[in-house]
């Protein structure tokens, strides 16, 4: 175990796991950067785990040989080629560390060994030995580890899913029980909303957990959300912060993650996310009686479609009703199949499936303790007339389905409505 050394009860050494995403990595200049933040940390005489991703643009060109050569996500041999981009970027960053004076060497997943279960393609982290790591620390190395692998039960290597390398940093963060996981990623930290569309967004200096899940399954992409499920699930101190500035980790100036009781002053709404990756089906004239519902969503899930939004309206007479569901855009082609192939058993009139819709969320902690903030989501959308297709909320969340026209202009008016807009 690497030693830790106590000074008026606090920590002078400390363990850090610091991960680099694909465009921190992006070409040799980019990662010799890198390795001159890893050595402001070393020179602090901190323990340094590094994660990092493949170069921006390697894993798309790798998934793509694999397509060509006849195979997609969910193979052996799939991982066993996509994995390889993170491979290069771990031996890269330990020779441009050696080259700067700092004691480094890559480790990739099945070397040290992170265990996972035989899901190729989006297999999930079981236990990681930490013996290798620690014995790496403690000879005073920095250990480069190959993010977004591991190996399963029969020896053969796995990929944890697109953006996976974020979840190989907290699953090692949790346990070596680092004192905090930083995040380096091209963005600054977390924001009030996207900053691209809402000028007046603002950097958040901490943000629960619970939000960040919300606002990553949202398509807020900083980070992977099943990475924010286990930071939350081991309490791992997450930061968010950009490579691309002069600050290090410990100069704390990214966004925290945190549990709700360290934020003192609770927002009402953190922050106004939208999610472009949305599709509606309504399912028009289907009978309103028992078993229904299961008849839909059953084949639906079974293979595979994640359905989101689900609502079914009031049938007048008792005897047909719609229902209305939400699926990832780019499964409304196999979702409307499904639905077609299952129309015997069903027994529905008509199928209207809408590419062109976009979802709007209010995500805070707040909302918990305070009532009204769906009435001023309502008004505040109705102002500017837009219509709402599909409402569904949870305790801190409240989404809207909209006209995909709409989405800017929802998304600018709705921060400014809650306030988040910057002075
Ligand atoms: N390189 C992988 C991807 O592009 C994993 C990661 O970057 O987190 O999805
Ligand atoms: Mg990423």
């Amino acid at each position: 175990m690497a030693r830790t050394m106590q000074k008026n009860g606090q920590k002078t050494v400390q363990k850090i796991v610091q991960k680099f995403g694909g465009t921190s990595v992006a070409d040799i200049d980019r990662i010799k950067a890198v390795a001159q933040k890893i050595k402001r940390e070393v020179d602090l005489g901190h323990h340094i785990v590094v994660v990092v991703s493949a170069m921006s643009g390697e894993t798309n060109k790798l998934v793509e040989f694999a397509r060509q050569a006849g195979q997609s996500q969910g193979s052996p041999e799939y991982d066993s080629v996509v994995a390889t981009g993170e491979q290069v970027t771990s031996g890269l960053l330990a020779i441009c560390l050696q080259t700067i004076g700092v004691a480094a060497r890559s480790w990739l997943g099945w070397q040290i060994p992170i265990r996972t279960d035989g899901h190729h393609g989006r297999a999930r982290i079981g236990t990681i030995e930490t013996d290798n790591l620690d014995a790496c620390l403690d000879a005073g190395e920095v250990a480069i580890v190959a993010g977004f692998q591991g190996r399963d039960q029969a020896g053969r290597i796995t990929t944890l899913g697109r953006g996976g390398s974020d979840t190989t940093a907290v699953a090692i963060a949790a346990a070596i029980g680092a004192d905090r996981c930083d995040i380096y990623t091209d963005v600054d930290g977390v924001y009030t909303s996207d900053p691209r569309i809402v000028p007046a967004a603002r950097k958040i200096d901490r943000i629960t957990y619970e939000e960040m899940l919300e606002m990553a399954s949202l398509g807020a992409k900083v980070l992977q959300t099943r990475s924010v499920e286990m930071a939350m699930k081991h309490g791992v101190r997450v930061q968010v912060l950009s490579s691309f500035d002069d600050m290090i980790g410990s100069d704390w100036p990214g966004t925290l993650l945190v549990d709700e009781e360290e934020i003192v002053e609770k927002q009402l709404v953190s922050g106004v996310a939208l999610s472009r990756d949305e599709a509606k089906i309504t399912l028009i004239a289907v009978p309103d009686s028992p078993g229904v519902a299961a008849k839909v969503f059953g084949p639906l899930a079974e293979q595979g479609v994640n359905v989101d939004m689900i609502v079914q309206n009031i049938s007048e007479d008792g005897r047909q009703t719609d229902i209305t569901f939400t699926v990832p855009r780019g499964d409304i082609d196999s979702a409307v199949s499904i639905i077609e192939a299952q129309r015997g058993e069903i027994g529905y009139g008509r199928l209207a499936p809408d590419a062109t819709v976009v979802k709007i969320s209010v995500v805070g902690v707040g909302m918990r303790t305070h009532a009204g903030v769906a009435l001023k989501m309502f008004q505040t959308l109705a102002e500017k007339g837009i219509n709402i297709g599909v409402i569904s909320t949870s305790e801190i969340k409240i989404s809207v389905l909209i006209a995909e026209e709409f989405a800017e202009l929802a998304l600018r008016t709705l921060h400014a409505a809650y306030d988040l807009d910057a002075a």
